[in-house]
């Protein structure tokens, strides 16, 4: 099994200042190595500065999303080869906030993963359900179909991960508990073996959604939990060392 995951999302935060946090995440990382891997998605604007300061460390660096095409007349996007350009060698996808705020559907975030792989970048794939959709029962439904939906067959023998991130507990300080949390992962590994086979006994199925230096050892010792996606705790490097260490 690989080591856990933990991978900081910094969202729409970071200016050059925030160089300053990844660089004693860095330090910290180096000097007393984790037993997870770490990783930092900032802003694209600071992908290739983060690169560089973070050359030769411990930390790795990734997107927060990309577009399908390789390169073409679409203002303001990112393509998955100019991620990899600036430095970086994972990349979140299908992330809620790019489901709902863009209409992301899960073929939309397949292709994505394609283009991914395409660049040579580890995806992590982003799946969860909404509040309205766990009070109706539907959770197990939602999670697995997104799973299925979301990941093409050209994972098959790649490194990715996925992250379960339930919608109502991202940026709310809310968690599900650990049996939530278990019951859903265990899903997510049935399916993964299902599409993948023994392979997808192996995949890292991380937890994001309120993950807190004081939450992360339980949330991560939990069942097939291989790490965490962390929002606003990642933005401090004294709160992301913490879940790093907790690891
Ligand atoms: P928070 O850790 O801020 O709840 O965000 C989780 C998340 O969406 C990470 O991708």
């Amino acid at each position: 099994t690989p080591r856990p995951l933990i991978a900081g999302n910094w969202k729409m935060n970071g200016v050059e200042a925030s160089l300053d946090e990844a660089r004693a995440v860095a330090a910290a990382v180096d000097s007393h190595p984790p037993s997870a891997r770490v990783a930092i998605c900032p802003p694209s604007t600071l992908i290739h500065r983060l690169a560089d300061a973070l050359a030769g460390s411990g930390v790795e660096v990734g997107g927060q999303d990309c577009r399908a095409e390789a390169s073409g007349a679409f203002t303001g996007d990112v393509a998955a080869e100019m991620l990899a350009d600036a430095g970086a060698g994972l990349v979140i996808l299908g992330h809620s906030e790019r489901r709902a705020g863009y209409g992301e559907t899960d073929a939309v975030v397949a292709a994505k993963v394609e283009a991914a792989l395409r660049a040579g970048l580890e995806p992590i794939v982003c799946v969860g359900e909404t509040l309205a959709e766990r009070e109706a029962g539907d959770t197990l439904a939602v999670v697995t179909g997104q799973v299925r939906g979301s990941l093409p067959a050209a994972l098959a023998g790649k490194a990715f991960s996925v992250a379960y991130e339930p919608v109502w507990a991202i940026g709310t300080g809310l968690t599900p508990t650990l049996e939530q949390i278990e019951e859903v992962h265990v899903a997510v590994r049935a399916a993964l073996t299902e599409i993948f086979g023994e392979d997808g006994a192996r995949v890292p199925i991380l937890y994001g959604g309120s993950v807190k230096p004081s939450n992360a050892a339980e949330i991560l010792k939990a069942r097939d939990v291989g790490g965490a996606l962390v929002g606003g705790a990642s933005l401090k490097a004294a709160d992301f060392l913490g879940i790093i260490q907790a690891a």
